[in-house]
């Protein structure tokens, strides 16, 4: 075996790859959700070194399904309700295929002019179907993922609230940046690299009871900051927090951010994508205000495979204030020509993936109809869990849990709150190892809690049931 594949290979490889593909979608329900290797597992069953001379593809397939699947958590199992979803489907993969096939680098227009045009109407398209205010129109670009979404939020931010200065000569200035208990870490890894660092994240209070920041905090911290002499570079809102779906008061928080001129960041990775059904239009609310960048991830939610992030500007300007540099060799008449994005300015990376075709495969696929259809199913299949939760004595349900995550957990008579937690996590463990779900933890009012998000396209009522079956058996065998 040696040389390039040749396109009559390539036909042939491909064929068993798709075949195989199918195959792992007819039965994924039936491995354990999460994979059972130990640390070294999978490397020890690696060689050491590489070929020397080139081996046939059929080795590498034989050698996934030996050495790789073992070592596989199963995301796209009907049982996993880990973190949040991360929907796979068929539009999507072959979306993403055609991508590879066509080994485009989209970094500017001139590149590949159908990767900038295509990323900009399906951005549009999404943002229509989401009913994001018009002032978005235009300025929506995918990024892999939200937490590069928040870096060049906080980098345009920072360009802004000095003028233009960062780009120059550094950060010069002490600037801060505001968030809540409750925000992804994902904010403070952008201050660190900014250079803004976390001892410059300032941490907003938050409703006790609903875990949603709140404005009036923000609003004394900012006057604080600003009277010391700091520079408030940004604020981040999020629409549906990791930890438990909290829903952050956008237009509060926009209506404060106005009053200081401070950029307001909005993060809805996870859930900004169930405002495809206009009964969860709510959400949205204060988007129509002062925000300056959103952004949510069609890679969890909406059945794209990851990685898709969609991040949109009010203004672009600021952004690209901060990120071009037009080295000699990338000048093209096009750029010069103003007609065009650029999208090697919106982001950090020069190159870029052609990933506008797989969220085009997908909302053409499903239609406006199927996508709310699949949001739907989640928050439906969320809230009658919820409901058996709620009718179960000795279980404790958190409210609200307006999208596909329910948060609860045992009552342990008898035990303190550590030994509530311990309990709780040797439950999860034990729930875990029964390899039929797959779920995580998270601690919210303080006390450990389970956290089962549902979302995936493959889960139905059945799989949920077997969830709520298998987790209250596993808790008659924690302090039998
Ligand atoms: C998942 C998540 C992120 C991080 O998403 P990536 O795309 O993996 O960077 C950020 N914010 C929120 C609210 C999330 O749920």
């Amino acid at each position: 075996m040696s040389g390039h594949m040749t396109p009559e290979e390539f036909r042939r490889y491909g064929k068993q790859v798709i075949d195989w593909i199918a195959d792992y979608q007819e039965n994924v329900g039936s491995y354990p959700v999460r994979s059972r290797v130990e640390p070294g597992d999978v490397m020890a069953a690696l060689p050491d070194h590489p070929p020397e001379e080139g081996e046939g593809f059929e080795a590498v397939l034989a050698d996934l399904d030996r050495v790789i699947m073992p070592g596989v958590t199963h995301w796209q199992h009907p049982g996993f309700f880990g973190y949040f979803p991360a929907n796979a489907s068929g539009p999507a993969i072959l979306g993403d295929l055609l991508s590879s096939g066509l080994g485009v680098v989209g970094m500017m227009w001139a590149t590949s002019p159908a990767a900038t045009e295509l990323e900009t109407r399906v951005a549009d398209w999404l943002a229509e179907l989401l009913g994001l205010p018009d002032r978005f129109r235009g300025k929506g670009v995918i990024q892999d993922s939200a937490s590069s979404a928040a870096l060049v939020a906080m980098l345009a931010a920072l360009h802004r609230a000095d003028g233009g200065r960062p780009a120059r000569s550094g950060i010069t200035r002490r600037h801060t940046v505001y968030i809540s208990s409750q925000t992804h870490s994902a904010i403070e890894k952008a201050a660190r690299i900014t250079g803004i660092g976390s001892g410059n994240v300032r941490l907003v209070d938050v409703d006790p009871r609903t875990l949603a920041m709140d404005p009036s905090h923000l609003d004394a911290l900012l006057a604080e900051d600003v009277a010391a002499g700091a520079v408030p570079a940004m604020v981040c809102a999020t629409i549906g927090t990791t930890s438990t779906t909290a829903v952050d008061p956008v237009r509060a928080i926009g209506e404060v951010c106005a009053k200081y001129g401070v950029w307001l960041h909005v993060d809805a990775a996870y859930a900004g994508v169930a405002a495809v059904c206009p009964e969860m239009r709510w959400i949205n609310d204060g988007l129509d205000g002062h925000v300056d960048s959103y952004a949510t991830n069609p890679h969890k939610w909406l059945l794209t495979n990851f990685d898709c992030s969609v991040l949109w500007m009010a203004d672009p300007e600021p952004m690209i204030g901060a990120l071009s540099i037009l080295p000699e060799f990338l000048r093209n008449k096009a750029t010069e020509s103003g007609k065009v994005i650029d999208y090697r300015d919106w982001q950090i990376p020069l190159g870029r993936r052609f990933r506008a075709l797989k969220l085009w495969s997908v909302i053409r696929w499903y239609g406006a109809e199927g996508l709310r259809e699949h949001v739907r199913t989640g928050i439906r299949l969320a809230q009658e869990l919820a409901s058996w939760i709620r009718d179960e004595p000795g279980w404790e349900l958190l409210e609200p849990h307006p999208f596909g995550l329910v948060c609860f957990r045992p009552v342990w008579d008898g035990l303190d709150g550590d030994e509530a937690d311990a309990a709780t996590l040797e439950l999860l463990e034990r729930v875990n190892a029964s390899g039929e779900l797959f779920l995580i933890h998270t601690k919210a009012h303080g006390r450990v809690v389970l956290r089962l998000a549902i979302g995936g396209p493959a889960t139905q009522e059945s799989h949920v049931r077997t969830a709520w079956a298998r987790i209250r058996k596993e808790r008659l065998g924690v302090r039998g």
